[in-house]
């Protein structure tokens, strides 16, 4: 694994962030609170005042269950339920730093499918996430949020093969760790696959 600290990321036109599931019910306290996951919202903003001040793309993701969701376990599931549409758990942090009129991308919204990738995403007009980033022009992504080892991998996976460029900021990003050493391993998987990893503050 390189060092995150050796990266200077400088952000620039044909980069687009996306800030996965900053979401109530991921955050300590919630539903299926990460731990620690609070501490990634100041890294996170840091990052989008970055791109905020630069006009360059942020792309928020979020989990958004219907009530029956699959993945709950009630319903044969792993999870408890979770980001059920509409309800407080299933809203982003007052914390994380949105503009006024956020690109926000649902997964998860169909009873039968999982969806950790928030590639799979889609805005309210139903534009999935790739289509949005080519429009964009994205070459480079830099993503942060929760979880390192679930909705994070996922979404580098999918972004690794539709053949962008990943930045993965290490310190905008806590597991779930189901089994000790799942978020490092997410880590070693993603930098295998040809993801770079950086921290927030080194991005300018
Ligand atoms: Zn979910």
């Amino acid at each position: 694994m390189n060092n995150p600290s050796d990266l200077h990321v400088t952000a620039e036109t044909g980069d687009a962030l996306i800030v996965v599931d900053v979401q109530n019910d991921f955050l300590p306290g919630g539903a299926l609170g990460v731990k620690e996951g609070d501490k990634i919202i100041a890294p996170v903003n840091q990052v989008i005042r970055v791109f905020l001040t630069q006009k360059l793309p942020i792309l928020y993701s979020r989990d958004w269950h219907p009530a029956d969701h699959s993945s709950f376990a009630r319903n044969g599931g792993p999870w408890p339920p979770h980001c059920v549409q509409g309800t407080e758990g299933a809203t982003f942090s007052p914390a994380l730093k949105m503009p006024p009129d956020p690109l926000i991308f649902s997964k998860g919204t169909h009873v039968e499918k999982e969806e950790y990738s928030a590639f799979q995403g889609r805005d309210s007009t139903g534009r999935s996430m790739a289509e949005a980033l080519s429009k964009f022009g994205v070459k480079r992504v830099l993503i942060g949020g929760l979880a390192t080892d679930y909705c994070v991998l996922n979404t580098v996976q999918d972004l690794l093969k539709a053949g962008f460029r990943v930045i993965v900021l290490t310190d905008a990003c806590r597991a779930v760790d189901v089994s000790p050493g799942d978020g490092e391993n997410a880590l070693v998987e993603m930098i295998a696959e040809g993801a770079t990893i950086a921290t927030a503050k080194a991005v300018g």
